[in-house]
């Protein structure tokens, strides 16, 4: 007797069921998408048991003749595509033509469909390799009932999960779907109860529906058409960032898709604005020719491969990057509490509505000079530091992918360059600005009072000179009179000799004496006379510290390190002059916002908020 077999239809299925539908979510996510596909302006999803006892689909989509029907839930009958070459150009969800039969292979299932121009529809019952067909009068489109999902595969069966993680699944899925086509409505029945009752809307409005008036509060919106892609994308402002650390939700063409490559792109353009290991919550919706993408990755179609990744990368990077640099990111001091309560504590919070930062008024002012200054928001110098290192990371986690250095193929387009002018607010012909407790700014805005953090706002403007020093040839040092020698152990010493071409960038100008001392023959402009010892001691411990803890890329960790150190502390005191020039030069830098650390450098406190605490409401 001949031991190989040809296996029966229902046996394949169930075998071909367990890639395609390893859970109640996966029926709903492939029964949504075919709804989708068939160009429905409504879907229901109804569930009972969280999709044990039932998962429903109903749309108002196409319909299907009863021949049609009769085919969706063979295996590979599909209606999308016929030819090999139709692949590439893929505008839909499904292809494989495998859903409808993997899950009528594990389930009791039913098609109810009728066409948009017929009069009567099909009714199919599908049970354990066989069906049924009933003819009758149906609403239009197509609904498909899936019951006792996994009866006949109680290994399956029994290992799903509890109600409420199944549960969760599928509202996941649900959601994420929702949210890429705010065009449609769509609603979800839990046990009988209306769970989510989404109506056509703009994107604006869905991403405030699934992720809560919040988080569409808190994020940023992003939006630009180029010849290779089109991006519309909401960008979680960095005080936003630690509650919903780990969401992402990129889509491409409208498909929920993962990809290390946009993930970083994104991360990176955040650098400086977020603590390392820190990752921002994004939505992005890319459009891109499908010829361009590769989704056929996996069955579960989730990670892309792009053909042109170096120039998505910079696209999505610089995109990112300046809707990022385009807000003010100032946080604003409310009070909150009771009404008049005088022990109701301040708090601080971005500022919940986003405001676009209008063009720059103009100045007129002898102490501040205007600063409003044009920036492209990826320069070569930034994208350089970003990839350092960064490329290692991403050669590891990605090893097939070749990785782009962004600054080829770099788009050079007026669109990337934005005004950054966070100053505009200033009441410059009153150059009125007081030191409180040599710690903090205070000046007045327009709309209230700016207190900034003396101590982070030279940090940012140090850490800024210091990268441009680190890629540039023309160190400046301030040479000392004495030259100071220092012994550091062997370990400084080793990190110091490491850093020695950096450091001279810097302004150190440093000799290897013998064994382990060096000699201080210069220092940068920025250090006092008498601290050079012990600010290049620090920097050196704070360097190594941050290796260890953060491992960061050479430079920026080095101008990290200076930037903390060097910078004027909180007690140092202050002439006016130092005040305002301190402000001057803080809303020059590329992001004035916040420190290298992802800190606050400013707070508004509006006159508002005053006008409210002090009774007078108007
Ligand atoms: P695929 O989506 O990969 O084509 P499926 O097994 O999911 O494969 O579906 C098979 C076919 O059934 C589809 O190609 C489509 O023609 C048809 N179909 C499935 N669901 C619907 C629906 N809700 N409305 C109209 N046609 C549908
Ligand atoms: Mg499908």
């Amino acid at each position: 007797m001949s031991k190989i077999k040809i296996l029966a239809e229902n046996i394949i299925n169930k075998i071909a069921a367990g890639e395609v539908v390893q859970r109640p979510e996966s029926v709903v996510k492939e029964l949504m998408e075919n709804s989708i596909d068939a160009g429905s302006s409504s879907i229901d999803v109804i569930i009972k048991d969280a999709g044990k006892s039932l998962i429903q689909v109903a749309d108002d989509g196409s319909g299907m003749s009863e021949e049609d029907a009769l085919l969706a839930f063979q295996r590979h009958a599909t209606s999308k595509i016929s030819r090999f070459e139709d692949l590439s150009e893929l505008q839909s969800y499904g292809f494989r033509g495998e859903a409808l039969s993997s899950i009528s292979g594990v389930s009791l299932f039913e098609i109810k469909t009728e066409k948009q121009d017929e009069e009567i529809g099909t009714h199919i019952r599908v049970e354990n390799g066989t069906y049924s067909v009933e003819k009758g009068s149906f609403s239009k489109g197509t609904s498909i009932t899936v019951k006792n999902l996994f009866f006949n595969v109680p290994a399956r069966r029994n290992f799903l999960k509890t109600n409420a993680t199944e549960m969760k699944h599928i509202t996941e899925t649900f959601r994420k779907i929702a949210l890429s086509h705010p065009e449609m409505a769509f609603r979800m029945f839990n046990d009988d109860e209306l769970i989510y009752d989404y109506k056509k809307c703009e994107v604006e409005k869905r991403v405030a529906e699934v992720f809560g008036e919040e988080v569409s509060g808190s994020v940023i919106p992003a939006k630009e058409n180029t010849d290779l892609i089109n991006v519309t994308g909401f960008l979680a402002k960095p005080a936003y960032l630690r509650k919903n650390k780990g969401d992402q939700y990129l889509y491409i063409n409208r498909r929920f898709v993962s990809s290390r490559i946009i993930n970083h792109a994104v991360f990176s353009a955040y650098e400086n604005l977020i603590e390392k290991g820190d990752y921002p919550f994004f939505i992005l919706f890319l459009e891109l020719n499908p010829a361009k993408v590769d989704v056929n990755v996996h069955p579960s179609k989730l990670e892309v491969k792009f053909d042109d990744e170096k120039s998505i990368y910079s696209l999505v990077h610089a995109i990112v990057r300046k809707s990022l640099g385009s807000y003010d990111l100032t946080p604003v001091a409310r009070f909150t509490g009771s009404e008049g309560d005088p022990l109701s504590r301040m708090r601080i919070g971005n500022d919940s509505e986003t405001i676009k930062r209008p063009i720059p008024s103009d100045y007129h002012t002898p102490s501040f000079k205007p600063p409003k200054r044009p920036i492209t928001t990826i320069s070569d110098d930034e994208l350089d530091l970003l990839f350092s290192g960064i490329n290692d990371e991403i050669k590891k986690t990605a090893p097939e992918h070749e990785v782009p250095h962004p600054f080829q193929n770099q788009p050079q387009k007026d669109e990337t360059e934005i005004l950054v002018d966070a100053s505009e607010e200033l009441i410059l012909n009153t150059p009125f600005i007081v030191s409180l407790h040599n710690k903090y700014i205070l000046t007045p805005i327009k709309s209230g009072v700016m207190i900034i953090d003396q101590h982070i706002a030279h940090e940012r403007i140090l850490y800024e000179r210091a990268l441009k020093f680190l890629y540039s040839d023309s160190p400046i040092s301030q040479q000392l009179l004495f030259p100071e020698t220092i012994n550091l152990d062997p370990g400084d010493m080793a990190v110091c000799k490491e850093l020695l071409p950096q450091l001279r960038k810097l302004g150190f100008d440093l000799r290897i004496f013998t064994g382990n001392s060096i000699v201080i023959d210069g220092v940068p402009p920025e250090i006092k006379v008498g601290q050079e010892k012990t600010i290049l001691l620090d920097i050196l411990e704070e360097y190594k510290k941050n290796q260890i803890e953060k491992s960061l890329e050479i430079r920026d960790n080095l101008a990290k390190s200076y930037s903390c150190k060097t910078a004027i502390k909180a007690g140092d005191r202050l002439e006016k002059e130092e005040l305002v020039s301190l402000v001057e030069q803080l809303f020059a830098t590329s992001m004035p916002y916040v420190c290298p650390h992802g800190r606050p450098v400013m707070i508004k406190l509006p006159l508002t908020e005053l006008d409210r605490r002090f009774g007078r409401t108007s």
